[in-house]
């Protein structure tokens, strides 16, 4: 008997699957939801409303699939929370937490590793295992509510693995995350980060779904960006901004630019003007991140240069902040946990 991830499914689903398969009312899924996405609790048994009988067939039948936590590493300036998961098949992801006055967001993982070996990122380092599943992208999320027993109200898709490459089993557990009768998290508080996959931008804003679209640039010529950004050779620049103008077009919401700052190689006055010059005619929000420390020995630009660069694109018009840094103490870059881990192993 293999047993099934209950965070695998969404409402729908959920309910068809236990009332053709136990005959379990309708109405059970409501409350059932209500105990693992509302209450927090992971145990079939400690769900008081439901009869014996059911509980039986549950415990019998499903799972709660929670990744289990291998490491956590925790700001001591502003309690940014690093999770190092270990899965059920034992490979490791990460995710973060990031408290702001106003929120707290969710940095969950799409994929085991990443396919596309950007050059700043430990993640891509490591290389590309597998996808993961719905449950267990859900379960990151459920995990860390538990641990720290608190109301997540933000999430973003900027773990590790490229979200896009992974599109049905993270638009599922959007699904998920948004129905009102499981996790209830609005739409508008999604943001789904991406490398830039042009056809798969263009699928997302033929959903039409209220989540935000940041899409990471980090360049403003293609011969720059092929150095530390090979999916560019696939998608060059013109292909992935064309995309987020259709996705704009049909959406009709702005598109978040990540764009990292590396001193002496993307940071001067005219990559900023290029930059004006690629957003043109479009509603954009660019968030400028001077670089970490990181693996590949890219430094970060003096406070001089990164102002200047901020300053051209605001007298352009173009809406852009400095993102502030979380968790600077304990600033690996995405993936180094994992790596240092799969290190230790061998
Ligand atoms: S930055 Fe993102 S897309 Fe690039 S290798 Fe790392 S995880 Fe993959």
């Amino acid at each position: 008997m293999i047993m099934k991830n209950i965070l695998d499914f969404d409402y729908e689903g959920l309910q068809k699957y236990l009332t053709e398969n136990y005959q379990i009312e309708k109405y059970r899924t409501d409350q059932i939801c209500d105990w693992i996405y509302k209450k927090r609790i992971f145990n079939f048994d400690n769900m008081t409303n439901l009869s014996k009988e059911i509980r039986k067939i549950l415990n019998e039948n499903m799972l709660i699939l929670l990744p289990n936590i291998v490491q956590k590493q925790i700001s001591k300036i502003d309690g940014t929370t690093k999770y190092l998961f270990e899965l059920a098949d034992g490979n490791l992801i990460e995710s973060v937490l990031i408290y702001y006055p106003s929120r707290t967001i969710a940095c969950i993982s799409t994929q085991v590793g990443c396919p596309l070996k950007c050059a700043f990122c430990s993640t891509g380092k490591s290389g590309f295992v597998r996808n993961l599943s719905v449950g267990e992208i859900v379960g990151q999320l459920l995990a860390i509510e538990k641990d720290n027993n608190i109301d997540i109200n933000n999430l973003v898709y900027m773990g590790m693995g490229e979200p896009l490459l992974n599109f049905e089993n993270v638009i599922q557990s959007v699904n998920i995350f948004n129905d009102p009768k499981m996790k209830k998290l609005g739409a508008r508080h999604i943001t789904i980060s991406t490398a830039g996959i042009p056809h798969k931008i263009e699928e997302l804003a033929n959903l039409n779904k209220e989540i935000r679209l940041s899409v990471s640039l980090h360049a403003t010529t293609n011969s720059q960006r092929d150095k530390i950004m090979p999916i560019n050779h696939a998608y060059p620049i013109e292909e992935v901004i064309q995309s987020c103008r259709i996705y704009q077009h049909k959406t009709n919401k702005r598109v978040t630019f990540e764009y990292i700052l590396i001193k002496g190689f993307n940071d001067s006055p005219e990559d900023a003007l290029r930059l004006v010059d690629i957003f043109k005619d479009m509603k954009v929000m660019v968030n400028l991140i001077p670089i970490n420390a990181n693996p590949s020995g890219f430094e970060k630009p003096s406070k001089r240069f990164i102002d200047q660069f901020l300053d051209v694109l605001l007298k352009k018009g173009i809406d852009a902040v400095v993102r502030a840094e979380k968790g600077s103490d304990i600033s690996a870059a995405c993936g180094q946990l994992r790596l240092r881990k799969l290190k230790d192993i061998s």
